[in-house]
């Protein structure tokens, strides 16, 4: 069931046998959220496709470092204002508070999304000192030069020493030269418009600032992921990933600052998520169009009609490949709710133990074609991650579970081997790989069945001492929460009405 990983690398624009720098081991980076104010769900979209990708990449037994840093100082805006400061303003608060305040909101989201925590989550803030270091290294190596306090990287110099500027957003030079959208009011400091700031000068009023060699200031955005990076992975590691928003400038400038640091890029392979869209237009603060997961949750956005709760969210966001766009609407929602609803009930299916009684205790005539199933699930994971085909797959599976639930004749078509296989494979996937739990729970869907299953036997012994008010009384109560027992000759079964 080993297929060999494919990963498409944005570098190359291709398809690659993922062939780690070290066996059995990854190095991965992320870029986290700036974090002045909360996430929407676009961010959301792109670090829960990252999250099925590192859950996938441990399935496969690799050991993985899995860095996703915080942006907190750096990231200017249009007008130049810096959006941490702009946070502090509108809140009142101090920009460390700010930072503070969406950083808890961003992890609590994630949590709710059940997604796996980073091993180490470096802020900018932090890492000032290495910033600093990498600036230098690159003033070093004549590749950036200071004006007035700031230190700008030399494009011209660099695309003359590698001829590669430009190779992961696909741009040609010539656009790349035309502006560096820096958003820096200094702009007659460069010496080329594609130079980019990595160390800012802080004008009076800039209340972020650090003492360094060339002034008291700030270092530009791009450079704490390039510092963040070396020092947490190495001077090249194996997978470096974002939305594809930060292609240009962001990661491309990262590769010319570590190139110009240490003469070699970070990143073997670069991957990017694409951008959830609402009504065809990325979801983005700047557009003003974004729907904030709790107005989701909550049924309170004015352009989706009800309220969806995580899970279902989450599984939406599942059903397009993350190299796909993805609309938000109400149609998919509700496909994705009805998706997931059938996902629930084959789990239950699973966790009840009523078809391991009927499959044979041989070799079944179905064996051959569950496995192909279940090879075809890990084929599609391996090819560049493909979670909606893998989904589709799931679907396959989860129609031999129904057919085996409904017929025992079926069932018996089935070893026990291969139905345990069934359980163990429809697990994996559906709440290791993709994390989804239960709505409601905590747990992992298995706490509520065995009460159910509790339940159900409670209700068999008052029936057997004939006590019809005390079974009423369970099966309405269980109603009244939206739980629906049925009784046939082969005993209780339990289903959300
Ligand atoms: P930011 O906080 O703006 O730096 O964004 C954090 C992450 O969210 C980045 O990786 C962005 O590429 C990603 N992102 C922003 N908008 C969207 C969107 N509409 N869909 C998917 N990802 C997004
Ligand atoms: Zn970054």
């Amino acid at each position: 069931m080993d297929s060999q990983l494919k990963i498409f690398n944005s570098l190359t624009r291709e398809k690659e046998i993922f062939i780690p720098i070290q066996s059995g081991r990854i190095g991965m980076y992320v870029c986290g959220p700036t974090v002045y104010n909360d996430v929407h769900l676009g961010n959301c979209r792109t670090f829960v496709s990252f999250d099925v990708i590192y859950r996938y990449l441990l399935h496969k037994g690799y050991t993985i470092r899995y860095v996703r840093n915080i942006t907190d100082v750096g990231h200017l805006l249009d007008d130049g204002e810096d959006r941490m400061a702009k946070g502090a303003r509108l809140d009142q608060l101090e920009p460390m508070e700010v930072a503070q305040k969406y950083t808890n909101g961003f992890h609590d989201m994630m949590r709710i999304f059940n997604t796996k925590s980073p091993n180490i989550e470096p802020r900018a803030t932090g890492h000032i000192p290495e910033q600093i270091e990498m600036v230098q290294s690159i003033l070093d190596n004549g590749l950036a030069y200071e004006a007035q306090g700031s230190v700008y990287f030399d494009t011209l110099k660099f695309i003359k020493k590698y001829n590669s500027y430009g190779k992961l957003s696909g741009r040609i030079v010539e656009d790349l030269l035309v502006e560096s959208r820096d958003n820096l009011k200094n702009q007659e400091e460069k010496r080329h418009p594609s130079d980019f700031a990595i160390w800012i000068k802080a004008s009076e009023e800039h209340i972020m600032r650090w003492n360094s060699p060339w002034s008291i200031g700030f270092p530009g955005w791009h450079l704490e992921c390039s510092a963040m990076s070396t020092k947490y992975l190495g001077e090249t590691f194996d997978i470096h990933g974002g939305g594809n928003d930060l292609k240009f400038p962001h990661h491309e400038n990262e590769v010319a600052q570590n190139m110009g640091a240490c003469g070699h890029a970070p990143a073997r392979y670069w991957m990017h998520t694409n951008m959830l869209l609402l009504n065809g237009r990325k979801m983005s603060k700047s557009e003003g169009n974004t729907i904030s997961p709790e107005e989701l949750f909550e049924g309170k956005s004015q352009h989706i009609s009800k309220a969806y709760p995580p899970m279902i969210v989450k599984f939406f966001m599942l059903q397009a490949h993350y190299r796909s766009t993805l609309d938000i609407t109400d149609e998919a929602l509700v496909a994705a709710e009805i998706n997931y609803k059938k996902f629930m009930e084959a789990q239950r299916i699973i966790n009840s133990n009523l078809v391991a009684q009927w499959s044979s205790n041989e070799i079944g005539p179905k064996d051959v074609e569950v496995k192909e199933v279940i090879r075809n699930i890990y084929e599609a994971m391996d090819d560049d991650f493909n979670v909606p085909l893998a989904i589709s797959e799931m679907h396959q599976l989860i129609s031999i579970i129904n057919q085996c639930k409904n017929n025992s004749e079926y069932a018996s078509q089935i070893s026990q081997g291969v139905w345990k296989m069934i359980c163990t494979e429809f697990n994996i996937f559906f709440q290791d790989i993709f994390g989804i739990q239960e709505q409601g729970s905590s747990s992992d869907g298995q706490t509520t069945e065995g009460l159910m299953q509790l339940i159900i036997e409670l209700r068999k012994d008052v029936r057997e001492r004939k006590d019809w008010a005390a079974s009423d009384k369970i099966r309405d109560s269980l109603k009244e929460i939206g739980i629906q027992l049925k009784d046939s000759k082969e005993g209780t079964e339990w289903g959300e009405i």
